[in-house]
């Protein structure tokens, strides 16, 4: 596509020279037709690219600084219904390279979405969208290697601790339970420990939820009974800090019931006997 120079392009200076009625009819034509340069990477020159980026030097973006009405936002919106996203499927679509650079620049910059929270109206448009989807990572279990899983608990540490952080999972962390450590065995240490926090003493009714089995030694393979105890997530929570003082009361605790299960045992013996 090159120009003689002197041409003057038919349209030059024409702008909204087009009537309502034609705009419409042209946008209604090509309602559902692909984009006229689908699929046609590459179909400038080398040399016609560089012209393009010259004459766009020192221009700024169209819409820089403005934003789209309303209007406008609609109809793009609009255009694109039933559309597929350029990059669907497209997984490693970008090299190395590119990738590099695209982290470097956006590193240090917060997130578009950074202390903003989505609006009700567009949580619902974006639940409404994903209707039916299948989540990315579903059926990808240790699909991360152990080094991203390593990267995720560093970048982790030290945030804040509590219930109301999402992140929270009561205590859980990227390393390896035990087998035996499974449900049944969980709810023998609930049962053993009356469904009661074994800190706060608030039963399981109270908070809702069930309670978490924590290992008193913090290793999570040590699935002796007297290794586990049950706590409310709160607890658990303050258990991650201090470890040297929790192990000390938590083994007396277990000590101590395994002392009285003795000595009910006993006194059982002393009735029949
Ligand atoms: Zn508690």
């Amino acid at each position: 596509m090159t120009f003689k120079k002197g041409y003057t392009p038919w349209n030059k200076g024409l702008t909204n020279h087009l009537s309502e009625e034609s705009r419409k009819k042209m946008s209604d034509n090509s309602k559902g037709l692909p984009a006229w340069n689908k699929g046609k990477t590459g179909v400038y020159s080398e040399e016609t690219l560089e012209a393009m980026g010259r004459a766009n030097k020192g221009r700024s973006p169209a819409m820089k600084g403005k934003k789209h009405t309303e209007k406008s936002k609609k109809k793009m919106r609009e255009s694109h219904i039933g559309q597929i996203a350029w990059n669907k499927g497209l997984t490693g679509c970008y090299s190395e390279e590119t990738r590099l650079q695209m982290s470097k620049s956006a590193k240090g910059k917060p997130s578009h979405m950074k202390g903003k929270h989505h609006t009700d109206e567009a949580k619902r448009k974006n639940s409404e969208a994903h209707k039916g989807n299948i989540p990315w990572n579903k059926g990808k279990t240790n699909h991360l290697s152990n080094e991203t899983l390593k990267q995720m608990s560093d970048s982790h540490k030290g945030q804040k601790c509590s219930d109301k952080n999402p992140m929270w999972q009561g205590g859980k962390s990227f390393e390896v339970y035990g087998k035996e450590f499974n449900n049944k065995l969980k709810e023998k240490i609930r049962d053993r420990d009356q469904h009661k926090c074994q800190i706060c003493f608030k039963s399981e009714c109270e908070d809702k939820t069930k309670l978490s089995v924590h290992h008193i030694d913090y290793n999570k393979k040590n699935n002796n009974i007297n290794n586990l105890i049950s706590l409310c997530k709160k607890c658990h929570c303050k258990a991650n800090g201090k470890r040297d003082k929790w192990i000390a009361l938590f083994e007396l605790m277990v000590l101590y019931k395994s002392i009285r299960v003795t000595i009910r045992r006993g006194d059982t013996w002393l009735h029949n006997g």
